[in-house]
């Protein structure tokens, strides 16, 4: 059965005020909650020796990801303002995964892609993973429709056996069914769908 440990990496996706606090520019519904459990997540990955990555949307303030700049969404997660900082009852424990920082867009935490060219490069995620000889990820986190679910995505395609905590994300739902589709969409992909509530396969031993 998977237990965190030092070779099961902990990737926390996106927890910063413009998804998660209720005042964000692109609030996500229920992203306060997701903070919470996450922390318990965090709190379990660490007592276990795991490593635990903390991926930020860490945009410049004109993007082509910007819907004034041509792109579609509102203006978030600005560098090094308020919106982009993490939740501030999060407890970070690990390193932070900055994307999207020279005008890409940042959904994965793995890889990045020119909007215009459609170019991908790696974020620096998984050398710093295979460098720690990690082998397993888990993932939560906001949003499930986007970051979580290219993250996941990303994850699977590497190698990496991948588990998504479906009690510790919760999605845009920018059309309805979106987030479900997403999940269907990761475990047809290979990822392992789990509660990760407490009690469950995921707690500390002993
Ligand atoms: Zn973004």
């Amino acid at each position: 059965m998977l237990r965190y440990g030092p070779t099961t990496a902990l990737i926390v996706v996106d927890l910063q005020n413009d998804f998660a606090d209720p005042a964000g520019s692109l609030s996500v519904r229920g992203g306060e909650e997701v903070v919470g459990r996450v922390n318990d997540q965090v709190q379990r990955a660490v007592a276990a020796g795991a490593p635990v990555f903390y991926t930020q949307d860490w945009h410049p303030a004109s993007t082509p990801h910007f819907a004034k700049d041509g792109g579609i969404w509102p203006v978030h997660c600005v560098a090094d303002t308020w919106g982009a900082d993490f939740h501030p009852n999060l407890i970070v424990a690990g390193e932070s995964v900055r994307k999207g920082r020279d005008g890409e867009d940042g959904y994965s935490g793995f890889t990045v892609r020119d909007p215009t060219t459609g170019d991908e490069r790696p974020t620096g995620l998984e050398a710093s993973l295979r460098q720690l000889r990690v082998t397993e990820v888990v993932v939560c986190g906001l949003a499930t429709d986007y970051c979580v679910r290219a993250t996941a995505l990303d994850a699977a395609r590497l190698g990496f056996r991948a588990t998504l905590l479906t009690d510790a994300v919760a999605a845009v739902d920018l059309a309805s069914g979106d987030g479900e589709r997403a999940l269907t969409e990761m475990s047809a992909a290979g990822i392992t769908l789990e509660p990760g509530a407490p009690g469950d396969a995921w707690g500390v031993p002993g």
